[in-house]
């Protein structure tokens, strides 16, 4: 038995013995021959030589002792339909699609872009692009126009796949307006759309250039389209960051390395087992769904549910009756998400019988200890916190079980992972900051490990210059975050490094003081930002959402409240950390994916010009700010 402290040793001391080792646990058409390849930094290349396919492994691979064992099960409380596929019959949708796919003149490296709902068709879609070698890019189906052309235009796709519509909440959203008008505002045309009619809203079909994908499908019934033998270093897929700092950026990944890292994680960090069924509640359109609804559990043999619809429809206990239904073993989620559980009636985390779930992993913010004990003792299984981002693709930190048994601490998502060399810098002077306790710039030493991006879509030099040089006289990766790490190695991430108030020359992250304010009973949620002041600096602003605002209707009862919230943070983190305000309101402006916009409520709180704010998910909060400050 291997402790995960020598686990880790060894990743580092030796990347090419530990990872020659991990890359057994897929199949390969020809072994690598290099395994890392990190004479150019910061450019990684993983198992070069290697010739191999992520569908390939992630069905093919499967037909011999599970063909007729679930692989997808689809369920949807928008149109209630629930559909559950084989490893064969996955197999079988798949070479339909790539059918489709060759038929329309997609080849190795062309790009596809797939702007979808949660439905089975954007599995298929995303497994024939890795299948015959195209590059997807797949775009979160809630953006809009404007968002979706941006991407177009940088993803230059020859082929995009979409749907007549999706639909949150029992609201049909219509995606073909979207799409025709996205394609008319990008420079890029691509040559063909196919779309896939729900029978949710009437699409107009541009003759010529739109296809059916049912019409497809019937002419390629038998298809028989065997895997493209990828380079480890070819381009699986494209997919742009969450654009919670700013513009968001195209990560590429590669094929090789993904795989391996992949199904290492799903043994050492999820300890998924084949035959058992994973639930992941994200969405194809972010990292977490590329990685963990679609190719990590099918790698590893796994059904994966892919769920569209609302957690809290028809009510807070949808997800716990899917995992009575299907056995699920493994659960990842979001603390958003767990927030919004929060506030529906806590009986529904006991109706159902979930003695199958061994634990709940949580990733893409922070978990406020609140929220992790209530579900925790919910729940009554683990909850694992894990830290990553899109450009890292698996977690960079966690704890893992698979290798040696601990549990989290709340409020650190854990320790760094194998392969993964983090260190805390000083963030001017670069020195690293080995001490317990002392905050500072979150980096990872290179090389990169396998997964990891390889470089921004289309554009080294913004790769090199976004995230490898923000220390200086240092070719260290910046995660952007701030942080801390204890005495027992364990990790606290304090915000993002854009996100550091200075306080009168107190250095402090939002994170920390959020996590006080909502330690409050009737905080729901909280953003802290940090405002230019003449006097001090900067001085804290704190947005609460109250989980009853009921009481909350006159000046006095907002004073009330903000002064017990004052007297919190003095107690907790002294006074100089107490924001300069606590402001109430119904809704915190969010990305897409769930993440406070930090920068935007910053940028109105100063009177500045918010910037892209073209993942916003309701723009109507940012405006609730802009009212209160009036
Ligand atoms: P952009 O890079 O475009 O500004 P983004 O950083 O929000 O957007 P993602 O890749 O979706 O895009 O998110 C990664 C970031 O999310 C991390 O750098 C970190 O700030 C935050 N994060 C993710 N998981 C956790 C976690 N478990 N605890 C704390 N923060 C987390
Ligand atoms: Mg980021």
């Amino acid at each position: 038995m291997t402790t995960f402290a020598d686990f880790h040793r060894q990743s580092l001391a030796d990347p090419q013995a530990f990872w020659a080792e991990q890359a057994k646990l897929i199949d390969w058409k020809t072994p690598p021959q290099q395994v890392c390849d990190w004479s150019n930094p910061p450019f990684a290349h993983w198992f070069k030589g290697g010739t191999t396919n992520l569908c390939h492994n992630a069905v093919d691979r499967h037909l011999k002792d599970r063909a007729d064992q679930p692989a997808l099960i689809y369920v949807s409380t928008e149109t209630n339909e629930e559909r559950t596929y084989t490893f064969r019959e996955l197999h079988t949708e798949v070479q339909r699609a790539a059918a489709m796919l060759r038929g329309l003149g997609v080849n190795k490296g062309d790009r596809v872009l797939i702007y979808m709902p949660m439905i089975a068709e954007a599995a298929f879609a995303m497994l024939a692009c890795a299948r015959i070698g195209a590059i997807h890019s797949v775009v979160f189906g809630g953006f809009a126009s404007v968002s979706l052309a941006s991407r177009i235009e940088d993803a230059s796709p020859k082929l995009i796949i979409s749907a007549d519509a999706g639909s949150r909440g029992g609201k049909v959203v219509e995606y073909k307006p979207l799409l025709d008008e996205a394609i008319r505002l990008s420079s890029h045309k691509p040559e063909s759309v196919i779309m896939v009619n729900r029978g949710l809203a009437p699409m107009s079909m541009l003759a010529g250039r739109d296809h059916s994908w049912r019409g497809l499908s019937e002419k390629h019934q038998d298809a028989q389209v065997p895997c493209e033998w990828m380079d480890a270093t070819d381009i699986s897929y494209t997919i742009y960051t969450s654009g919670t700092t700013g513009r968001p950026k195209g990560v590429q990944r590669d094929t090789g390395g993904y795989a391996v890292a992949l199904a290492a994680s799903m043994k050492h960090i999820f300890c998924g087992n084949p035959g058992e069924t994973y639930f992941s509640t994200s969405d194809i359109g972010w990292v977490v769904g590329h990685s963990y609804i679609i190719y990590g559990p099918l790698l590893a043999g796994m059904a994966t549910i892919m769920y569209e619809g609302l957690p809290i429809r028809p009510d807070g206990g949808i997800w716990w009756s899917l995992v009575e239904k299907y056995k699920v073993t493994v659960m990842f989620s979001a603390p958003t998400a767990v927030r919004v559980l929060k506030k529906q009636d806590p009986a529904l985390l006991k109706k159902y019988d979930l003695s199958s779930l061994r634990a709940l992993f949580l990733a893409g913010e922070p978990l406020d200890e609140p929220t992790g004990r209530w579900i925790a003792e919910g729940l009554g299984v683990p909850i694992i916190d894990n830290y990553w981002q899109t450009e890292s693709g698996w977690p960079i930190l966690t704890i893992a079980n698979g290798v040696e048994k601990k549990s989290s601490k709340f409020g650190s998502p854990g320790v760094p992972m194998y392969g993964y060399n983090v260190k805390i810098l000083h963030e001017s002077t670069g020195e690293e900051l080995t001490e317990p306790g002392q905050k500072g710039v979150v980096v990872i030493e290179g090389p990169t490990p396998p997964g990891f991006m390889q470089t921004v879509w289309k554009d080294d030099a913004r790769f090199v210059n976004t995230y490898w040089k923000s220390i200086p006289g240092k070719l260290v990766y910046s995660t952007f975050d701030w942080g801390i790490r204890d005495q027992d190695g364990y990790y606290y991430i304090l915000g993002r490094t854009d996100d550091v108030i200075n306080v009168a020359g107190h250095r402090l992250g939002t994170r920390e003081i959020e996590e006080s304010i909502s330690s409050h009973p009737n905080v729901a949620e909280v953003a802290v930002v940090g405002v230019a002041d003449q006097l001090k600096g900067q001085v804290a602003m704190a947005f609460v959402v109250a989980r009853d605002a009921s009481a909350l209707t006159d000046d006095a009862a907002r004073l009330k409240l903000e002064g017990a919230i004052f007297k919190l943070v003095d107690e907790q983190l002294g006074a100089v950390a107490r924001p300069a305000r606590v402001r109430f309101v119904t809704a915190l402006p969010k990305t897409r994916s769930g993440k406070l916009l930090r920068r935007a409520i910053q940028a109105v709180c100063e009177g500045r010009d918010p910037g892209d704010l073209t993942t916003i998910e309701d723009p109507t909060a940012l405006q609730q700010i802009r009212d209160l400050l009036a």
